[in-house]
């Protein structure tokens, strides 16, 4: 059966952020024929392509994508055998990253496990470099398989559209209690040691507390998740920064709000951002602040991108004027003539 194109789908409700307007082109893929069948029809075309996980880190333009957008429905894990010591997972990847996770905890296969509920899909974990509570995804991916935009060779690596990525986790399931200190306080509680599905039940509580899940059973907010990168600052401009802060007192920046990283300094963006008028909860129009994280942009329903970006800017201009710092989004704006924020 030939590839299905679409013209003009929405995209919003493919999207945690639910902004956005349509894909000009727009097609599913579920096998690895299909990226190559698709590649060849952006050439043939000369569209842009861009590829769609779970839209769990992107803010689509009002305007749409004016290309071919690919959503990735490649599915399946297999186990590769074993290589020192650890066992190789290779992981579809359109499957859902938190599923991933959910097939090594059921297998007492470690490594993964604090990443429990990250949004999105196995495809772009290994491109946004997906981290949380202590683990990160480049401390256990083996080897990421993907298909040539450009030329539609099957290449590893390259530029790419990922199709499978290969995990090496470690069997025996023993939870690294040094991973992230409230796992440690929570195995603490507890009078045996913690087994892995235990630390993902309470990685999961911990972020349905924060609102950083999109499981049906918790209370979602329309984000990215944590739209701000914390910055990296010189020396200097962190010690006025600092004197700011102290001097004035208040909330926002309590426990550890800075850390070293080599010769820069690197500053909790939430604290900056409460202490530069935009605390948890603190909206304009239909964007705002999540109630439950400081660095989540949430649409309260309704809002439109410009909109989103609106606020970005704001929040952005703030923190600028008030600590000369510059707040860098994580988040990817897709299909924007120019740069939003
Ligand atoms: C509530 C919430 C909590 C979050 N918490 C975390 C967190 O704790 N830690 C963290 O790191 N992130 C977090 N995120 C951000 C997000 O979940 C991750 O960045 C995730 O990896 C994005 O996956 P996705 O499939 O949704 O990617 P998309 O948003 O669909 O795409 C992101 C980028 O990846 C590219 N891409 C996607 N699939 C492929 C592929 N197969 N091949 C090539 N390129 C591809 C896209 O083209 C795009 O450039 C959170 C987001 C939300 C909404």
């Amino acid at each position: 059966m030939p590839l299905v194109f679409s013209l003009n789908v929405p995209l919003a409700p493919m999207t945690t952020l639910k902004v956005g307007g349509p894909a000009k082109y727009f097609a599913e893929i579920r096998t690895e024929e299909e990226v190559q069948e698709a590649f060849r029809f952006a050439r043939e075309k000369n569209l842009p392509v861009f590829v769609l996980g779970g839209g769990s880190n992107i803010v689509i333009a009002d305007a749409g994508f004016p290309g071919l957008v690919l959503r990735n429905e490649l599915k399946g894990f297999r186990e590769e055998g074993e290589a020192d010591g650890k066992v190789l997972v290779a992981a579809a990847s359109g499957e859902d990253w938190d599923a991933l996770v959910v097939y090594a905890v059921d297998r007492n296969l470690a490594g993964i496990e604090n990443m429990s509920g990250v949004p999105g899909t196995v495809g772009s974990a290994p491109v946004q470099n997906v981290a949380c509570y202590g683990q990160s995804v480049s401390e256990v991916i083996r080897e990421v398989r993907g298909v040539d935009m450009r030329t539609g060779e099957r290449k590893v690596p390259g530029r790419y559209f990922v199709t499978e990525v290969v995990v090496a986790l470690a069997p025996g399931g023993k939870v690294n209690l040094s991973s992230y200190q409230d796992v440690a306080k929570y195995a603490e509680s507890l009078d045996h040691a913690p087994s892995l599905m235990e630390v993902r039940q309470a990685i999961l509580a911990i972020r349905a507390k924060k609102g950083m899940t999109v499981l049906p059973e918790h209370e979602v907010f329309q984000s990215v998740g944590s739209f701000f990168k914390n910055p990296a600052v010189s020396r200097e401009l962190f010690e006025k920064t600092r004197i700011k802060i102290e001097t004035e007192g208040g909330p926002g920046c309590e426990g550890n709000w800075f850390w070293e990283q080599g010769d820069k300094v690197k500053m909790a963006a939430a604290c900056l951002l409460e202490r530069s008028g935009f605390p948890k909860g603190q909206a304009l129009g239909k964007v705002g602040i999540s109630p439950k994280h400081s660095l989540a942009v949430v649409n309260l329903g309704g809002a439109t991108a410009a909109e989103v970006a609106g606020f970005v800017k704001s929040v952005r201009a703030a923190v600028r004027e008030k600590f000369g710092v510059e707040l860098e989004p994580e988040a990817e704006a897709v299909g924007f003539a120019e740069a939003p924020w």
